[in-house]
């Protein structure tokens, strides 16, 4: 294949091959069968292959974490954190030029793979100042009875199980407190965009003792043997609520501990008090079409009170119509094309039942290369009017561009329309009245809300997130994840037993 000027810049950064994604086991590439990963935008081109695992690379690669585990574990929280800075500054060196190779892999435009790849380090640096909270066991209550304490102990092996729309950023929200806390990783990218998070975690696994970090990519066959394997006490999934499913239940037969960060379907709620200016509008644009609607917590519906509903929907639409849709590597471009076949045929056959069932699409925006548009999975913007409240496109997770807006009359309308969901993910409220926002950010059932603000950036890394209801299970960012995968463990000093219950002597 010939090889493009970032090949040859990450070769020289020591990047092995960039366009593979292997089985990589305390260091050792293993043979496996591969598949051809296709550029979105441009379907004729191969960006590299991926190794299909299976579940017998799984089971090396946990016996690999195992191995790894006890010295891992018995270095104390400042050691890894300098370990893991040092690794940082590698992957932070390797991580420039990965951005167009995630763009062509993944098909999101250039600033928005900058963002996902640089997360690697970000994340990992953030953690690392996170070293003290584990340093030291807490004295949890000390008198004449006794003292007692209470510190946080790593679990083990853990696996990571990473979806498609962000790979980099949300594997290194899962994978750097992990080792942080003292864990050996069995690490599984997507294989719809495995390259660059491989490449990542190539850069990540040299700079850390061997067996700490271990890669098996692949289809559900490895995500599901991560998910049984009786030698991994912790999974952090990141992806839909369906295989979140799954993985619950696969979970269940060593009672391994997860945190499941799942899908979303998230409401953003123009009150009354709000004003609707540019500013408002160009905010919602963002929050829908930001990376062609395939982030979790991209808004999915807008809700604007009815007093407003007809200038929103004038200057929204006018807003969208300025999106240009091409390949994410060409500046001119707004919005690339969705990831992959299934989801693109979905979300046409979503807004082809929306339309049958009488809602009004009005599809806007513009094609970059009209020629190069059937080589593609591309899709222009649109936005749905006169729709039911119920549905299928305002109550599915829709992931792509495509966005309802809806009137409302009533807080307590809308609070009723936006908690009227199997998810709980995240939401936002758009007023200029911050009191009647908060009262109505309150009564939401959502794991964050956003005042006037739903893009990326709104929850940063050391703010708590995770979703309500069908969105997930645990909290991810900051402490919250880093206490996520330790176990809690109490010491106790009973220096005076004569209180405990028994028999009288
Ligand atoms: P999927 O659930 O299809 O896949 C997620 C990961 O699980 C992939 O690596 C996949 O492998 C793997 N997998 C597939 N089958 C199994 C199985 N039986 N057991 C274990 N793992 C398995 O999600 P998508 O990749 O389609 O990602 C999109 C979804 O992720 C959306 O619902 C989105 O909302 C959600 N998401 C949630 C976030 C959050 O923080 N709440 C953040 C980002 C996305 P492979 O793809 O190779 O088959």
């Amino acid at each position: 294949m010939e090889q493009s000027p970032s090949t040859a810049v990450l070769t020289a950064a020591g990047v092995a091959d960039a366009h593979e994604s292997a089985v990589l086991v305390a260091g050792e590439r293993l043979d496996a069968d591969s598949q051809p990963v296709v550029n979105p935008a441009r379907l004729h081109e191969v960006v590299g292959r991926v190794a299909l695992g299976t579940a017998a690379h799984v089971d090396r690669a946990v016996t690999a974490a195992a191995a790894a585990f006890p010295a891992w574990s018995r270095m104390s929280p400042h050691e890894r954190a300098d370990r893991l800075s040092a690794a940082a500054d590698a992957v932070s060196a390797a991580a420039g030029p990965l951005a167009e190779l995630l763009t062509r892999e993944q098909g999101k435009v250039l600033w928005e793979s900058r963002v996902d790849v640089g997360g690697a380090a970000h994340i990992l640096r953030y953690y690392t100042g996170l070293a003290d909270r584990l340093a030291e066991d807490e004295v949890f209550r000390s008198d004449a009875r006794g003292t007692v304490w209470s510190g946080r102990r790593p679990m083990g092996v853990t696996g990571v199980i990473v979806p498609w729309n962000s790979p980099v950023y949300l594997a290194f929200l899962g994978i750097s407190p992990a080792l942080l806390a003292g864990n050996t990783l069995v690490v599984k990218p997507s294989e719809l965009a495995p390259l660059t998070l491989s490449a990542v975690l190539t850069v990540l696994a040299e700079n850390l003792p061997e067996g700490v970090v271990n890669v098996v990519p692949g289809g559900g066959e490895a995500g599901a043997a991560i998910a049984e394997h009786h030698g991994i006490r912790k999974v952090f999934f990141t992806g839909s609520t369906a295989t979140g499913q799954q993985v619950m239940r696969a979970a269940a037969g060593n009672l391994k501990n997860l945190s499941l960060e799942l899908g979303g379907n998230d409401p953003a709620i123009v009150l009354e008090s709000a004003t609707v200016d540019d500013g408002l509008v160009d905010e919602l644009v963002q929050s829908v079409f930001t990376a062609s609607g395939q982030i979790c917590f991209n808004v999915k519906r807008i809700y604007v009170h009815r007093s407003h509903h007809a200038d929103f929907v004038e200057r929204y639409t006018a807003a969208v119509d300025r999106l240009v849709v091409g390949d994410g590597l060409d500046p001119r471009s707004s919005m690339g094309p969705v990831n992959n076949r299934p989801q693109f045929e979905r979300i046409q056959g979503l807004l082809e039942r929306t339309r049958a069932a009488g809602a009004t699409v009005t599809t806007l925006g513009s094609k970059l290369d009209p020629d190069g548009w059937d080589d593609g999975y591309f899709l222009l913007p649109s936005v749905v009017t006169d729709v039911a409240p119920g549905a299928e496109l305002v109550t599915c997770e829709q992931f792509g561009p495509v966005v309802p807006v809806l009137p409302f009359d009533s807080d307590d309308e809308v609070v009723g329309l936006a908690n009227d969901s199997e998810f709980g993910l995240a939401a936002s409220v758009w007023s200029r009245d911050r009191e009647h926002a908060l009262g109505v950010a309150r009564r939401l059932e959502s794991g964050s809300v956003f005042l006037n603000v739903h893009r990326i950036g709104a929850s940063d890394v050391s703010m708590p997130f995770g979703g309500f209801k069908g969105s997930g299970i645990g909290r991810g960012h900051g402490i919250n994840a880093l206490e996520a995968c330790t176990e809690l463990q109490t010491i106790a000093d009973h220096v005076d037993v004569s209180g405990f219950p028994g028999p009288a002597r």
